[in-house]
């Protein structure tokens, strides 16, 4: 009974799909104005990265997803943003720092019609110390009287330029072609999960919300804190932090620390930092100052963390300094404007006080169980059976679509392939999510449910 009306071969290949595990990252980096978006709008192929020609224009988004010969694959866009005070070498470098620490693989844009200067020299020495495959992107060759301009980029040192037109298409193809050989099928660091070594924190939040002090206070030491210039000292990127007798991984530390105080394009390097550790953790605890207002910044840090599927925790900072009217108008906003995380455990902490330092960990296993949480086939039918009957779709047209069977495909986040008669309208779907949360718990991770009509 169980296709009824789908084959085996189609249930099959709709649940490996769903399944898939995190995707690796692909990481666009170098000079500005090489053309760097503008490639990144070819390889997701919509025009969503928009090329600014405005410099330090801040985006909300530096990652996306991507598909090439039926590889899935996450972007990391460096584009959109213009020197600022650390200078143009310095600039270039801390941005294609964090790219490429995120990243499983990189592509490196080189303006071919100005041939390789010494900022790009700066990139490839980045490149050769992470020791990431990097293809190398040729890039403005619009024509075949561009190639020769192509040629002369062996000199880098990184093998074959591969000559692009990213703004016309030509020889892009080609170029996937090569950054699909380089890119592993998943990310180098795979989930662990009791075997695969420390389980990882990113610790994320808007600027002053109190991470460094946060983590200060959780690692039980003082830190220094110091100004250095990106890229000129090595620091620990990421940091192991013995918690609650278990030993955590804290990702991309270095970011919480300090750096220069970057003015141009300072937001767009906190989001590229803040999708960089995302991107590295398991789990993400993000950082609310309770003290002010919920703001635009911190509903981006939440999306980020959502839509990349990690669990998340939510912590209040500052609790130290709230009175009863703020913890008033604290709840109103979580309520309109965290909505998409009502899921998450919640923590209200005080970084200066050490309030509530105890109840973190709880909360990040808690999170950490419901993302890896799998109900078995049986379970989850019998569940859809009884939903469906007591909670009909309403009828369209006539016809009165319904879920047959479902399984859950994957975790890390949970992901659910429903199969269904007819259309499956948004407000059903979100009363199913509502239902399963309900049902299996699911604290703290995001769900995926996808919906497969029969023909
Ligand atoms: P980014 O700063 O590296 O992200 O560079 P952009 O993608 O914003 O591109 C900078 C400028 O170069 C824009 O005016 C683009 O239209 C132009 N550009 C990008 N790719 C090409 C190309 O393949 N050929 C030509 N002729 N111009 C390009
Ligand atoms: P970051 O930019 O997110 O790393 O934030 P910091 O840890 O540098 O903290 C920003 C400011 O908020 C500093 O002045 C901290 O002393 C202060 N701060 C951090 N946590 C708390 C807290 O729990 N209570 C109070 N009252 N101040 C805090």
């Amino acid at each position: 009974a169980a296709d009824e009306g789908f084959d085996v071969e189609e249930v099959e290949g709709a649940i490996e799909e769903a399944g898939h595990g995190p995707l690796p990252v692909l990481a666009v980096v170098g000079r500005p104005n090489v053309g760097k978006s503008t490639l990144v709008n070819r390889i997701i192929g919509r025009r969503e990265a928009v090329v600014e020609d405005k410099p330090g224009v801040t985006r909300d988004r530096v990652t996306y997803e991507a598909e090439w010969a039926g590889r899935r694959f996450k972007v990391v866009d460096t584009g959109g943003w213009e020197q600022d005070v650390l200078g143009i070498d310095a600039s270039v470098a801390a941005q294609a720092e964090y790219a490429i620490e995120a990243a499983d693989a990189v592509v490196f844009v080189v303006d071919a019609k100005v041939g390789a200067t010494d900022t790009d020299e700066a990139v490839v020495r980045l490149l050769r110390k992470a020791g990431k495959p990097v293809v190398l992107c040729a890039n403005k060759v619009d024509g075949p009287s561009g190639e020769a301009d192509a040629s002369y980029l062996w000199s880098l040192g990184l093998g074959e330029p591969h000559p692009v037109s990213a703004l016309h298409g030509r020889g892009t193809g080609d170029m996937l072609d090569r950054v699909l050989e380089a890119l592993p099928e998943a990310p180098r660091e795979s989930f662990g999960g009791g075997i695969g070594g420390p389980r990882r924190i990113a610790l994320i939040g808007r600027p002053n919300v109190g991470k460094s002090s946060l983590l200060n206070k959780v690692a039980g030491e003082e830190r220094v804190v110091v100004n250095e210039l990106a890229g000129t000292t090595r620091d620990p990127v990421d940091e192991l932090i013995e918690l609650g007798g278990v030993t955590w991984k804290f990702v991309d530390t270095a970011g919480i620390r300090k750096r220069v105080h970057l003015q141009q394009g300072a937001d767009y390097y906190a989001s590229l930092r803040t999708a960089a550790a995302v991107e590295k953790a398991e789990v993400a605890v993000i950082l609310i100052d309770a003290s002010e207002s919920i703001s635009v910044q911190d509903q981006r840090i939440v999306t980020m963390a959502v839509e990349a599927g990690r669990a998340v925790v939510v912590a209040y900072n500052k609790w130290d300094t709230l009175d009863e009217e703020r913890r008033y108008y604290l709840e109103r906003e979580i309520e309109t404007e965290l909505g998409q995380v009502a899921w998450a455990p919640r923590v209200n902490v005080s970084a200066q006080t050490g309030r509530h330092m105890e109840k973190l960990v709880p909360a990040i296993e808690t999170a950490l169980a419901g993302w890896e949480t799998r109900v078995p086939t049986g379970r989850l039918n019998a569940f859809l059976g009884e939903l469906v009957a007591s909670h009909p779709h309403p009828v369209r047209g006539g016809k009165q679509p319904r879920i047959l069977f479902g399984t859950q495909a994957g975790t890390k986040p949970p992901r659910f392939v429903l199969f269904a008669s007819g259309f499956i309208e948004a407000g059903y779907r979100r009363f199913i999510e509502r239902r399963l949360r309900e049902e299996f718990g699911f604290e703290g991770t995001p769900i995926h449910i996808s919906v497969r009509v029969r023909e």
